[in-house]
């Protein structure tokens, strides 16, 4: 207890030894404070911790809350499956990763920490990667954005800065960060920022070593500064902070020629360990579902890039019987899409099943896979979306005779379908 003088008084309130209870001298110079105030300052303590303690628990709950809200691996497959043909391993895969990503948002962070697994794809062009990462978006209803790796190729040297790929994602969550920090950016081509030593399929006179290196600090997650109208970073522009740790980076790329680094792989691995019957059990004609990380280094992407892709999966080549399903069956299906256009304006159209058997012929002819099937259709129905607005007929079925003539018309050379 300090030892009392006629002026000391308390420092917060003024009042002498005479009018408080205690007085508290300071153990480092002669300050004091008296027991009133020390009072006051311990309930208003109190109100704060409980306030922030409220504040924590309504962010929990509010996460635990959309985890509940979350759907299950096999609800996020049974999404996918009503857009996208087939892949069957892939959906399967990434309904797991997304399922688990978002889960790992919820967690308790006192408790052991969840990683974040950022996915790639691997498959031949067309074969639906970009789709498959719109559809979990649409499901989840988080901000989604597609972005070209080929881009960041020139950015890292000439053009762009790294960071401006966020900006996308921004303008998709309209400028609120922490939406944005909760979403899912799709990294397209990221094949073709392999390293050119090691992949002869690249010409460009580019080393995307660089670019890899700059993406791995996105992936691996930072804070990072992003312009928010894209371009280069100026001086004078102000920047958003947007921290990565949350956003689910989902890359896809054709990686071809990747077959042959797996084939490679295979066989010297079946020489050295495996017997004849193994290696003959290989399925030759799609050696992509059996990629491994390590292939993807020999293809040319840097380990660290990697290692931050930790979920590796495939896509199959769409056959004739895939592409015939796409046609006809996904939510929104090419031939439902162009149906609805004629319905519109009260027309009926209707496609035969050999039509779409000749369109799918066409797609496998000119190696146009899925992608080619929109621009087949486009071409048959072009003449038809001119005159039948304007005309009385209701109705209209195309017939296989009625899409070749059209198909001769707009240049797909005459084929042996009849
Ligand atoms: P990529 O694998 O090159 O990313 P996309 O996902 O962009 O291919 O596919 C291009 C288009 O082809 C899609 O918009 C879709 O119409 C169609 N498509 C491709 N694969 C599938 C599939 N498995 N199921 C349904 N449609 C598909």
């Amino acid at each position: 207890m300090a030892k009392k003088t006629t002026q000391a008084c308390c420092g917060f309130c003024g009042r002498t030894y005479a009018q408080v209870p205690v007085m508290v001298p300071s153990p480092i110079g002669d300050c004091l404070i008296c027991s009133d105030c020390v009072e006051q300052i311990n309930a208003l303590l109190a109100d704060y911790n409980k306030s922030q303690a409220k504040e924590s628990d309504s962010t929990n709950a509010s996460e635990k809350d959309a985890l509940s809200k979350l759907p299950k691996p096999k609800e996020i497959r049974e999404f996918l499956d009503s857009y996208v043909i087939g892949q069957d391993e892939a959906k399967k895969y990434l309904a797991v990763a997304v399922y688990n990503h978002y889960k790992r948002l919820a967690q308790d962070v006192n408790d052991v920490d969840i990683e974040k697994s950022n996915i790639i794809m691997v498959g031949p062009t067309g074969t639906g990667k970009t789709l498959l990462a719109k559809t979990i978006a649409r499901l989840l209803d988080v901000p989604f954005t597609i972005v070209d790796a080929t881009v960041l190729t020139e950015a890292g040297y000439v053009g762009e800065d790294i960071e401006s790929l966020l900006t996308r994602l921004l303008q998709a969550a309209d400028y609120d960060v922490k939406k944005a920090e909760r979403g899912i950016v799709f990294i397209d081509e990221i094949d073709k920022i392999a390293r050119k030593g090691d992949n002869p399929s690249i010409t460009r006179d580019v080393s995307g070593e660089g670019v890899q290196q700059g993406l791995l600090k996105l992936l691996e997650g930072s804070i990072v500064n992003v312009p928010p109208q894209g371009g280069r970073k100026h001086p004078e522009q102000r920047m958003i902070p947007v921290d990565t740790k949350n956003i689910l980076f989902i890359c896809g790329g054709a990686f071809d020629g990747i077959e042959r680094k797996i084939a490679q792989r295979l066989n010297t691995h079946v020489v050295g360990y495996s017997t004849n019957a193994e290696r003959h059990s290989l399925k030759r004609d799609n050696m992509m579902q059996y990629v491994a990380p390590q292939d993807l280094k020999s293809f040319g992407l840097i380990p660290e890039i990697i290692g931050r892709l930790p979920i590796l999966m495939h896509l199959d080549p769409l056959d004739r019987d895939a592409l015939r399903r796409i046609l006809t069956e996904p939510k929104n299906a090419i031939i439902k899409q162009y149906e609805k256009l004629f319905k519109m304006d009260g027309i009926d159209l209707t496609f035969t099943p050999e039509t779409l058997d000749l369109i799918v012929d066409k797609a496998i002819e000119y190696k146009l896979g899925a992608r080619g099937l929109r621009s087949i259709v486009e071409s048959i129905v072009i003449d038809l979306m001119y005159d039948m607005p304007s005309s009385d007929q209701k109705s209209f079925e195309i017939t296989a005779e009625y899409a070749l003539e059209k198909l001769k018309k707009a240049n797909f050379e005459t084929g042996t379908y009849n």
